[in-house]
């Protein structure tokens, strides 16, 4: 698999927010560890309730989601370079960085690669995506608040 910049990517995002009942706009739902077995069982779920909608709808969702985050990629990418060179805390050492129900719903409904597990299977754990300092997830394929995390130091950079 390819690997891509951590960048952005990660997600510390806003730690403080998750758990602290500040309403965040993504579902809390899964954003916990979770072992192998019960992945497997919770995205063979998902699966069978979303053979249940129009193919058509899927797919149409689905190339929404994944071109959007394309789209996003190739800019992420840009201040990944500016600012992963002089991180000194990189983000994606952070614990609270899940998959969520609305993750594993988009991800099931692509119907090919699913990442084969939770970001961790034990709260202390790092995650299992990170190596080397880099994701090894293409974008379209990470937790979603990976995919738009911008840090301070790259809203610095956006704001300029
Ligand atoms: S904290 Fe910022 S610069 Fe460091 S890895 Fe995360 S997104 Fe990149
Ligand atoms: S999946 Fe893990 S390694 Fe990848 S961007 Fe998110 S926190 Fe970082």
């Amino acid at each position: 698999m390819t690997l891509v910049g951590i960048n952005s990517s990660s997600t510390a995002a806003r730690p403080e927010a998750f758990g602290s009942g500040e309403k965040v706009e993504e579902s809390g739902r899964y954003r916990r560890p979770i072992q192998a077995e019960e992945w497997r069982s919770i995205l063979g779920d998902l699966e069978e309730t979303l053979s249940r909608l129009e193919r058509s709808v899927r797919g149409l969702l689905d190339k929404r989601v994944e071109e959007g985050t394309q789209w996003l990629d190739v800019r992420m990418a840009k201040y990944c370079d500016l600012t992963f060179p002089t991180c000194e805390d990189i983000c994606c050492n952070g614990k609270v960085v899940f998959f969520n129900q609305t993750d594993l719903i988009y991800l099931s409904s692509l119907g090919g690669f699913i990442p084969p597990g939770q970001t961790r299977t034990k709260a202390s754990d790092p995650c299992r995506y990170l190596g080397d300092n880099r994701c090894c997830l293409p974008r379209v394929f990470r937790p979603y608040v990976c995919v738009w995390f911008l840090c301070e130091a790259q809203m610095g950079v956006f704001q300029k």
